[in-house]
């Protein structure tokens, strides 16, 4: 087993060369908002990520943070979700998939493509093509 500080490191110039890969320069401030998104596939808002930066000691303005979470959605290293009209949240992973969406707690969670059938899509419009389907599924307790 490694020692726990190389690990860091080693995820440390991984999240460097996924921003190489997405054409973005990566700065300090680049890197440390990168590692808190790309520890795990996760769904998080600006300000969770904002909160979790302070928690391991240093600021970042909350405008940085989302500027720099835009940034990265803009260049596909993650990817940009508007479920609930209130925040926007920064998802890890850009894979193609769908998403339950918690009403009670918010939370959302991945659901994969296979786990859903279309039975019936519209013709798209004339020299039209699908980009792609968001698809977020609402849960609520059941009374
Ligand atoms: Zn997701």
């Amino acid at each position: 087993m490694s020692h726990p500080a190389q690990a860091v490191r080693v995820a440390g110039s991984e999240v460097a060369r996924r921003l190489q890969v997405c054409g973005i320069r990566a700065t300090e401030q680049r890197l440390r908002i990168a590692r808190v998104l790309l520890a795990a596939p996760q769904h998080l808002s600006a300000e969770q990520i904002t909160e979790a930066l302070e928690g391991l000691g240093g600021h970042v303005s909350k405008a940085t943070v989302y500027n720099t979470l835009n940034l990265f959605a803009k260049h596909g290293l993650i990817r940009q979700l508007n479920v609930d009209g209130l925040r926007a949240w920064f998802d890890s992973n850009v894979e193609a998939h769908y998403h339950f969406h918690d009403q009670d707690t918010g939370q959302l969670s991945d659901v994969a493509l296979p786990e859903v059938e279309f039975a019936k899509l519209p013709e798209p419009p004339a020299g039209m093509e699908f980009a792609g389907i968001d698809l977020v599924i609402r849960l609520r307790r059941r009374a």
